[in-house]
């Protein structure tokens, strides 16, 4: 069977799986979980950001990000969890993890991980683990079939290595489908959803880290080609919707988009919550994404009452964990524009209780 790269044991990696195995869910399990009664909402449980390699140009990310007040941090590649691994072995990524160790943040990494989870070089060998496009062909761009017996297997082994290398203290794992973009359209999945299909292979995986870890849990990604909910395939027990609608409007309240045209709208949300939890739910939104707005350099178009009422309407539907990505905030803007002021103002919203 496949693996996903060489497994160079180092110090390092003992390094980072000893500062998991040591406060693996502790901070997770003694988290107050929120409650709704009578209307009243909590603080959110999981306060996070999301950076990416970019980011690390801006020293003590980590530390930023206690200090204004989220307790998660997650280490984010667009392509490749392989990228991950091979930074985490840096230098810098070191550094990263120790960071994140000093500040007490719980850790977690999540990336487009298909291509890697089924490795393209095995297309030369057998065409019938790829995917099929709409005129049939195989191809190995993005994701793979996932009637095929083979694929699923070897996707499975692969993302049991790359969790014992990239070990969160949350006991979540995300892996995301190249993209956010369409599955296979072979005989035998064409009759299932991209979403169905994305959950397919999520319910596998889940099965195969909990022989590892029977706390696992995975995300199952509602973006893009997967916004839909799933209509055929259940989610097994484990895998918990992450919601992150990239291509909303900001401005606008998330409230005014409610209606299944808006794109990415609260519509959808409410959809998949018809099939997953709310109280497992996570929202990844991107108020902090400077690349995310027209003027990708910034400033952040940042708009805190717009954030508390994007915020009270989530929470509204049961939502208690959130995440924001946080791409362009690196050494560059910060010198473009000063500090990020913005950071401390999303902690507080998250901190509310109302
Ligand atoms: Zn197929």
């Amino acid at each position: 069977m496949t693996t996903a790269s060489n497994d160079s044991s180092s110090s390092r990696r003992d390094a980072i799986q000893m500062l998991a195995g040591g406060f693996i869910s502790m901070a997770w399990l003694s988290r107050s979980a929120p409650t709704l009664h009578g209307g009243e909402v909590s603080a959110a449980r999981l306060k996070g950001l999301v950076v990416v390699p970019d980011n690390l140009s801006l020293d003590d990310w980590p530390g930023r990000v206690k200090r204004a007040g989220l307790n998660t941090i997650c280490l984010h590649h667009w392509a490749s969890a392989n990228a991950i691994v091979q930074l985490i072995d840096t230098d810098l990524g070191q550094k990263y993890v120790e960071q994140c160790q000093h500040a007490g943040l719980d850790m977690e990494f999540d990336f487009h991980a298909m291509s890697d989870l089924v490795p393209r070089d095995l297309f030369t060998k057998d065409q019938s683990l790829f995917r099929a496009e709409e005129d049939g062909n195989r191809t190995a761009r993005r994701n793979f079939c996932v009637h095929s017996k083979n694929a699923m297997a070897i996707a499975v082994n692969n993302a049991r290595v790359f969790a014992k290398k990239l070990p969160t203290t949350t006991g979540c794992y995300y892996y995301w489908s190249d993209g956010c973009a369409a599955w296979c359209r072979c005989p035998q999945c064409r009759e299932l959803s991209d979403s169905d299909q994305q959950l397919m292979v999520e319910n596998a995986i889940v099965a195969g880290l909990r022989q590892d870890n029977p706390a696992a849990r995975v995300a199952h990604l509602a973006c893009h080609a997967s916004m839909p909910r799933p209509t055929k395939i259940q989610p097994a027990e484990g895998v918990f919707l992450q919601f992150a609608p990239g291509r909303r409007r900001y401005d606008i309240p998330y409230s005014q988009q409610n209606t299944e045209p808006s794109l990415d709208g609260l519509w959808f949300l409410e959809r998949n919550l018809e099939v997953f939890s709310a109280e497992s739910a996570q929202i990844l939104e991107y108020w902090l994404d400077v690349t995310r707005f027209k003027v990708g350099d910034g400033p952040l178009p940042w708009n805190r009452e717009w954030f508390l009422q994007d915020l009270a309407t989530y929470r509204r539907l049961g939502i208690k964990d959130f995440k924001s990505f946080g791409n362009g905030l690196n050494a560059s803007y910060l010198g473009r524009h000063g500090e990020l002021f913005f950071l401390k103002e999303f902690a507080d919203g998250l901190a509310v209780t109302h």
